[in-house]
Parts: C-alpha cells; sequence; structure tokens
C-alpha cells in the first residue's frame, strides 16, 4: 500500500520526515501512516499544477475524456482492494463501501460523457456577432471530508479534470489511505505529472498556503458549514470561485397516504448509510398523526434488528462512529434530548461490539421531539432517529423548512399535486420524493443557504471549473 503523496508526478515525503498515524476506528488498528505536508510542499504542488495546466487545458476534450474512463476501469478492477481500505480507514460495512467504489466511478463516467456537450453559444444580437465560450479556469483544489473519501474526491477530481483543470487534493486526516490509493490509480491512467497532486496532513498550513497563491482560481470544499465560512473568508483576498458542499439536516415527511412498509424501507435506507454519517441522512422525522405510531413502531423494530460490528464481519449494517468526538456528541444529542422529555423507543445508548473499539452507537428512535432539542436543530451525524407527528401539509413544510440548513429533504407520498408543491416549496438543494438516493452523478447535487452553494454531478458539476467568455464582434 502506497503512503507517500503526489506532486508533479512524484511520489514524495514530507520534508519535515512528519506523518501521521492512521487508525481503524472500529479496532484502533493502524492501518498506515501519510505525511504531514507543510507549506513548502503546497508551493511546489501549486507550482506543479500551474506548469501542467496549459498543456492538459489543450489537450483534445476526447483525450481527456478517454483518460477518465481508463482510471474508471481501473477502479472496476481494483473494486475490492479500494472497498477493504475504505473501510479499513473509515470503518463503513464492506458492501458500502463497495457500493461507493462504483458511485465514485460514475462521476468519471459522467464528466467524460458530458464534457462533449459543452458547446459554444450564439446569442443573436444585432449588428454583432457573438460567441460564447466556456475555459478552464486554471488550477483548482478540493478539500474533502472523511465520511465518503472516494466519492467526494471523485466528484471533484472528475469534473475538474474533464475540462481541463489542474487539481490539488487535500483529504480528510481520518481517510487518506484511499486518496492515495485513487491518486496511484489515475497515475496508472495516465494522468500526465501536476495535473493531480495529492497533499495529506493538518488542513491549516496547506490551506492557507493554497489560499494566498494567486495561481489557484477554484476551491471546492465539501465539509463543515464551520469550516466553509472560514474558507470563504479566507478566498476573498483572491477573489476565489468557491464550491462549498457543507452540512446537512434533512427533514423526512411520511404523509397520511405512504404505505408503512416501504417507508420504513426508504427511511431505513436513507438515515443507516454510512451509519448516519453522511450529510444528506434524514436528521428529522415528521410524521402524519394519523400513521405516526404504526410508523414508529415499524421503524423502531426495523432498527432495533440492525447487526453493528466491525465492517468486513457478515451482515454488519452499522458500523463504527469516526472518532470518540463524534460518538459522544450522538450521546449528548440524546441525553439533551431526553432531558427535554423525548421517549426512546429503541437504543438509546452505547453498543457494545465484541473485539471492537467502544465506538458504536445503538440505532436509535426518538419520538415526542420538539424544535429545542439539539437533535432537532443540529447535525447529529449518526444513527439517531428523531420523530414528531405533523396534522396537515402546512404545517409539516414549515417545520421542514425551520433550520438554517438547506441540502436535502425526503417525502414519502404519492400525492402529485402534493409533490409538485414539495418541490416548489421545501427549501433544500435535493428533494427525494419516496427515494432513499436522490444523489447520483448525472444530476445537480447541493445546498441552499448554510448547506453552501455550487453543484456537483453532471454538466451542472462541469460549469462550477469553467469561466465563460464573450466574443463580441461588431458587423460590418
Ligand atoms: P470538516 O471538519 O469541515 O473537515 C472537512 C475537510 O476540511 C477535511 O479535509 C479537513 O481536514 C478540512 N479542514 C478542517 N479544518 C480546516 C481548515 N481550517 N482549513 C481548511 N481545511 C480544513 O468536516 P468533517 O467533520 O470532516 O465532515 C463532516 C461534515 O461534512 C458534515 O457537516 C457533513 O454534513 C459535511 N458533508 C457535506 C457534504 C455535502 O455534499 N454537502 C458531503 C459530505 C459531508 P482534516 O481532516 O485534516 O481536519
Amino acid at each position: 500500500m502506497r503512503q507517500a503523496n503526489l506532486i508533479d508526478g512524484k511520489w514524495v515525503e514530507a520534508d519535515s520526515g512528519r506523518t501521521l498515524e492512521v487508525l481503524d476506528p472500529a479496532t484502533d488498528a493502524r492501518v498506515g501512516s501519510v505525511p504531514v505536508m507543510g507549506a513548502a510542499e503546497t508551493r511546489r504542488a501549486v507550482d506543479a499544477a500551474a506548469e501542467a495546466f496549459p498543456a492538459w487545458a489543450a489537450r483534445p476534450v476526447e483525450a481527456r475524456a478517454a483518460t477518465l474512463l481508463d482510471l474508471s476501469a481501473r477502479m472496476a478492477a481494483k473494486r475490492a482492494g479500494l472497498a477493504a481500505l475504505m473501510t479499513a480507514e473509515q470503518g463503513k460495512p464492506l458492501a458500502e463501501a463497495e457500493a461507493e467504489v462504483d458511485y465514485a466511478r460514475s462521476f468519471f463516467e459522467v464528466a467524460a460523457d458530458a464534457v462533449h456537450t459543452l458547446e459554444d453559444e450564439h446569442p443573436e444580437v444585432p449588428g454583432k456577432s457573438i460567441r460564447v465560450h466556456r475555459r478552464p479556469v486554471g488550477v483548482a483544489v478540493a478539500i474533502t471530508p472523511w465520511n465518503f473519501p472516494l466519492a467526494m474526491l471523485a466528484k471533484k477530481v472528475a469534473p475538474a479534470l474533464a475540462v481541463g483543470c489542474t487539481q490539488i487534493v487535500k483529504p480528510a486526516e481520518q481517510t487518506p489511505l484511499s486518496a492515495i490509493a485513487f491518486a496511484e490509480i489515475a497515475v496508472e491512467a495516465g494522468v500526465p505529472a501536476g495535473v493531480l497532486n495529492l497533499l495529506t496532513g493538518a488542513p491549516a498550513p496547506i490551506a492557507e498556503t493554497l489560499l494566498e497563491d494567486p495561481r489557484v482560481r477554484k476551491l471546492s470544499f465539501t465539509g463543515s458549514t464551520e469550516v466553509g465560512r472560514l474558507l470563504m473568508r479566507g478566498g476573498a483576498t483572491n477573489l476565489l470561485r468557491l464550491s462549498l458542499e457543507l452540512g446537512g439536516h434533512a427533514p423526512m415527511l411520511i404523509f397520511e397516504d405512504a404505505d408503512i412498509e416501504s417507508a420504513v424501507r426508504i427511511a431505513m435506507a436513507a438515515k443507516y448509510r454510512n451509519g448516519g454519517q453522511t450529510c444528506i441522512c434524514p436528521n428529522r422525522f415528521l410524521v402524519h398523526a394519523s400513521i405516526h405510531d404504526a410508523f414508529v413502531a415499524a421503524l423502531a423494530e426495523a432498527s432495533a434488528a440492525l447487526v453493528s460490528g466491525i465492517g468486513t464481519r457478515p451482515g454488519v449494517a452499522l458500523g463504527p462512529m469516526i472518532d470518540d468526538a463524534a460518538i459522544e456528541k450522538v450521546e449528548a444529542h440524546v441525553t439533551d434530548a431526553l432531558r427535554r422529555g423525548a421517549t426512546v423507543v429503541t437504543g438509546g445508548g452505547r453498543r457494545k461490539v465484541e473485539g471492537a473499539a467502544d465506538r458504536f452507537h445503538e440505532p436509535t428512535v426518538l419520538t415526542g421531539c420538539t424544535v429545542e432539542m439539539k437533535c432537532w436543530r443540529e447535525e447529529t451525524f449518526g444513527p439517531v432517529c428523531p420523530v414528531r407527528a405533523f396534522r396537515d401539509d402546512d404545517e409539516a413544510i414549515a417545520l421542514a423548512n425551520d433550520s438554517e440548513y438547506g441540502l436535502a429533504a425526503y417525502a414519502i407520498t404519492s400525492n402529485p399535486r402534493r409533490i409538485e408543491r414539495l418541490g416548489l416549496e421545501l427549501r433544500t438543494g435535493v428533494v427525494g420524493i419516496n427515494d432513499p438516493g436522490p444523489a447520483v452523478a448525472a444530476v445537480p447535487f447541493g445546498g441552499v443557504r448554510h448547506s453552501g452553494f455550487g453543484r456537483e454531478g453532471g454538466r451542472w458539476g462541469l460549469e462550477e471549473y469553467l469561466e465563460i467568455v464573450t466574443v463580441s464582434q461588431a458587423d460590418g
């Protein structure tokens, strides 16, 4: 397993020789170690990306697209190894890690296709001939979180490279090895030296150097709203183009026409993916009063049946929380909810897993939740389902919109007029109707308000890495 960083096509260590241990959150076993890069190495990565940019941007679209497709095929060939590494450093069940490899690959295939749709435009203006064309912004930076180590990277690398940008990626400290394995595959697929550079280590020296360098023209960040704000401030000096994919606090609305069995199936799939550590996981369940009790009973039964454990063990559906702070936050949210009058229907605390670290939380269903509770206001990022009843559509929509976040919302209903209304009135960037997985590579994905801005996926994802140029020629 490679553990070095990639700068200008070479595998390098930190100048200081410092390294960072990567531990398995399920067992605390050492998975590997990676370099801790500083400002000097970061500047060298920008040098390499800036130098590689003109030739990569000038490469025919077909050639760039072919490289992306080759990269995707190589990921498919290494699916098992990539998934095992992801499970080791992140903790998710192996089947979810395998599905993430497939999801990550799909961004390369979509970008390789969508890049062909970016044609020049010729708006009609009397007395002028106009050509509107697009060109790559230049050196782009990707900063990614630990919850989807490969997919979050792919969402940024695929569109950037497709349109001709060069890139520097900084993965999360907890999950850098998947990113290194990915970079190794990119090199094998023929991504030229300097086009993709990878830096690991503590964020501050890397991010500060990148933000200060005027050659960096784009930053795409996925992570917390708090760090997104910091980066936005830091990017102001060079008026950096930003895409910010930030925190979420998705509501799931279950209307009176929902079939309980399929509602629970959808709720389970959306909620417990990655142990609830997913930005679009439903964090607030709003259930019509007429079916509240039946839904809660079925959700609690299905939740209690989930098997927790080390992700490589057969039948495991729930892995560990990523670290001690994460499980303590989940516990604090449950404790706060109980103190304010919620009821535990199932779960409510830690779950002991044989031979594993004490970092597993029971799947938990809470009823009687109110807007003052932390679990109702903040992202819990764990396997907790806070539930409350609503009486009519107006109340459901008002409660759903009562959050500063606006990433995803879900609804379970078959009423066409209601579905149309939800699409218009729910203040989120993504709305899933009877759909636990509304994030696919071919469609735009992103938030509004404190969940950020910018879109990933499809042609929309490519636009984030392009600047528009208008050539206006006077006739005659
Ligand atoms: P985080 O603390 O914001 O970290 C995300 C990335 O930012 C990591 O690479 C981290 O590096 C880096 N970082 C931290 N402090 C930084 C700084 N001062 N300057 C520059 N970079 C910095 O978020 P997280 O806890 O890892 O991830 C969970 C959050 O991500 C949740 O809020 C979740 O909703 C959100 N998320 C959003 C989406 C979306 O598409 N909207 C998708 C997935 C996750 P280190 O690891 O080295 O600290």
